[in-house]
This record gives structure tokens, C-alpha cells and sequence, in this order.
């Protein structure tokens, strides 16, 4: 398929017609929100913040109430001076985005030409597909044996017209994670003009020492961006606020496309002081610790199979194949009783769920709901 020839037809066409790939788009399905007849159900369809937000943020956040009329900063300056002296960064090598979505999505418009691709697992986050298709890439997807990354499956998969490979570790949906080792020995089989994207957006929960997010690796490389994002631990998801790390070169170049003011001003006030409140980070993180031990404990005593071992705030679990008993019967079963669960059929993973961990009574009424599910 050459792109130039479809132009005459989209020229004679008796309608509109998007550019070759927009249409091949699976638009992204946010996680449910809502469950028929029930009043105030559950989510632990997102992966959100359980504890909500820290104090200091929703502060922050009410005073920017003053200042609405206001153009932001467009180089969020505020927040790129926080997040540089925090992870002791150069400022000028960071980019900003609506959520870090939009970091992958300016990656791909700067770096991809039609027929280019981009490589990520068979089970990757659904965002980095999405931007590339809209620049008529391909994507091209590397095995995940065991539902983990594989380096060797990844560097099988690469070739000349690859310009990005995008990597969340910990991995969304799967939550299983890879040594900083492995990535190190696929960042050095990889051709220099390769940009090895790290998406850390649940790195804050990954505690193994073998694991980093990849930000001091990255500081001395030409071709490595390491994402994070607000939505998560710092439980901002609703601002919309993301970052990336990367070359000069490459934050140069994104710069140029971006849109002005990307990030909004109460997002970065927020964005500020949730950097800046470790306190309730930690209570974040200890909760997770505290409770993804339990839930997948609990599930896996009533012959449920967790993919894992999770180094996120969510499980993926595995159903049986059995009728009654999938993962679509149970996401029914526990929507019913106003727990929302996120079904995963658009990864190619028909037969799992993704729960979030929940606060302590969640926690109880999934395990509980799953048990009863199973035994019904
Ligand atoms: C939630 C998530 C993000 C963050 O998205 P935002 O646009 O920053 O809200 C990025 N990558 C993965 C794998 C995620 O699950």
C-alpha cells in the first residue's frame, strides 16, 4: 500500500474521508464508571489513587480558583523546576503533557513517518498504539511469554523502519514487571536511532531493588525518554498531568509540536504540592503494599490465577474458560453488586479482569463477591 496512491481517491471521494489508519483505530476504552442499578458503586477500573488525593494537592488546587481567567505557563515552569530538583534533573530536558498519553502521543508525531512502526509487548498499554496509527505507523508486537516482557521476543520484532519501542514496567494490564538489567541489555542491542521509551507510570510501586524507572540510566544515553505521570500515586488523574525525561534532542524536537499551554494552572499548582507531600505518597504506597498481598492470596485460595507477581496497585486475574465462570460472568457478577472491574478483551486477554486494590472493605467485598461467584 503506497500512501500517495490513496490520495486521488480520497480526492473523488462524495465524502470526507480520514487519512489512511485513523479508521484501523480501536478508540480507547476508559475504564467503567458506572454499573446499571447500583447507586454508588466501586471503581477499581482505573487504577486510580484508592486514598484519593494528597491534602496539600486539593489545596493548591482550590486556591488556583483565583486564577481561571489565566492563560498557564506554557513551560509549566513551577512543576519543571519541582520535578528537576527532586529527581535532580535538567530542566530543559523535561516534557510535559496532558497525562503522560500525550508525552507517547508527541513522541509519535515527532518521530514517526507513514510506514515507520512502533514495537511494544503483545499485552502494552493501548495509548502508545493509538498515536502511532494516527501517524500511519504499524505496530508491531513482541511476545510476552508468562504474560512478562521479553527482551529477546522484543529485539526479534525490531527492524529498520522501528523508530520508538515503548516499555511500561511494571506493565499495564499484566502488572508484572522485568529487572532494569534486562533493559539495559536490550538498550544496548538496540540501533542508536531507536527511542526506548520507559513508561513508569507505576514505578512509585515496584520495590525490588533489581528494579529502576530508568531515570539515571537515561541521563547519559542520546536515545532513552522515561514517562511518569500525576495520575496514579500522586492520585491527579482528573488534571490530566503527565512528564517525560529525555534527551535535549529529543525534548527540542517535541517542543516544537506541542501545544502551547498543555498543562493547565491548576495542574500544576496541584502537580506542585503533590511532588512535594511524601507523606501521603507513602501512606499510597503502604496501603498497596499492605493489601495486594491479601487479595491475591484470597483470590488465588479459591483457584483463581493471578498474573504476577504484581509491582502495581492493581491484579490481573484469571478466569476459567468455563461457561458460568469467565471473566466476562464474573465482571457481570461483581458489577451487580457495585464492584467495578475492568475487563481486558482489547489486550487479547479474554479470559482476565483487572482490579484495582481497593481500600480495606473493597478489598473484603471482591474477595467475598469472587468467592461466591465460584462456588455459585
Ligand atoms: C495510567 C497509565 C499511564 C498514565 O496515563 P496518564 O495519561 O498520565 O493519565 C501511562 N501508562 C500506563 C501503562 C498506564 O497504565
Amino acid at each position: 500500500m503506497s500512501d500517495t496512491q490513496d490520495l486521488p481517491d480520497r480526492a473523488r471521494a462524495s465524502k470526507p474521508v480520514p487519512k489512511p489508519g485513523v479508521m484501523d483505530i480501536h478508540a480507547y476504552v476508559p475504564g467503567k464508571a458506572t454499573a446499571e442499578g447500583v447507586a454508588n458503586p466501586i471503581k477499581l477500573s482505573a487504577n486510580e489513587n484508592i486514598l484519593g488525593v494528597s491534602p496539600r494537592a486539593r489545596e493548591a488546587y482550590a486556591a488556583a480558583a483565583d486564577l481561571l481567567h489565566m492563560y498557564p505557563d506554557s513551560r509549566t515552569t513551577i512543576l519543571r523546576d519541582a520535578i528537576a530538583s527532586t529527581f535532580r534533573l535538567e530542566p530543559e530536558r523535561l516534557i510535559f503533557g496532558c497525562g503522560s498519553d500525550e508525552v507517547f502521543q508527541l513522541l509519535n508525531q515527532a518521530y514517526l513517518e507513514p510506514g515507520d512502526n512502533i514495537v511494544q509487548g503483545e499485552f502494552g498499554f493501548a495509548a502508545y498504539a493509538i498515536g502511532a496509527h494516527a501517524c500511519q505507523a504499524r505496530i508491531r508486537l513482541a511476545k510476552e511469554p508468562g504474560y512478562r516482557i521479553d527482551v529477546d521476543e522484543i529485539l526479534k520484532v525490531v527492524d529498520d523502519r522501528t523508530r520508538l519501542i515503548f516499555l511500561a514496567n511494571p506493565g499495564n494490564p499484566t502488572g508484572s514487571w522485568i529487572p532494569f538489567s534486562e533493559i539495559e541489555r536490550l538498550h544496548a542491542a538496540l540501533p542508536p536511532s531507536v527511542i526506548l521509551v520507559l513508561d513508569g507510570a507505576y514505578g512509585e510501586f515496584a520495590l525490588d531493588g533489581r528494579f529502576s524507572d530508568g531515570l539515571d540510566f537515561a541521563r547519559s544515553t542520546e536515545n532513552v525518554v522515561v514517562t511518569h505521570t500525576f495520575s496514579k500515586l500522586y492520585g491527579l488523574a482528573a488534571l490530566r498531568l503527565g512528564w517525560g525525561y529525555a534527551p535535549l534532542a529529543i525534548a527540542e524536537a517535541v517542543d516544537r509540536i506541542r501545544l502551547p499551554f498543555n498543562t493547565s494552572i491548576p495542574g500544576q499548582l496541584a502537580g506542585v504540592a503533590a511532588l512535594a507531600d511524601k507523606d501521603f505518597q507513602d501512606r499510597s504506597i503502604a496501603h498497596v503494599e499492605q493489601w495486594r498481598p491479601w487479595l491475591t492470596q484470597q483470590l488465588g485460595g479459591i483457584g483463581l490465577d493471578i498474573v504476577g507477581p504484581s509491582a502495581t496497585n492493581f491484579l490481573l486475574v484469571g478466569f476459567p474458560h468455563r461457561p458460568g465462570k469467565t471473566a466476562a460472568d464474573a465482571d457481570a457478577f461483581l458489577s451487580a453488586r457495585g464492584l467495578l472491574t475492568r475487563r481486558v478483551l482489547n489486550y487479547g486477554l479474554p479470559d482476565h479482569l483487572r482490579i484495582t486494590i481497593g481500600l480495606e472493605e473493597h478489598n473484603r467485598a471482591v474477595s467475598d463477591a469472587l468467592a461466591d461467584f465460584m462456588r455459585g
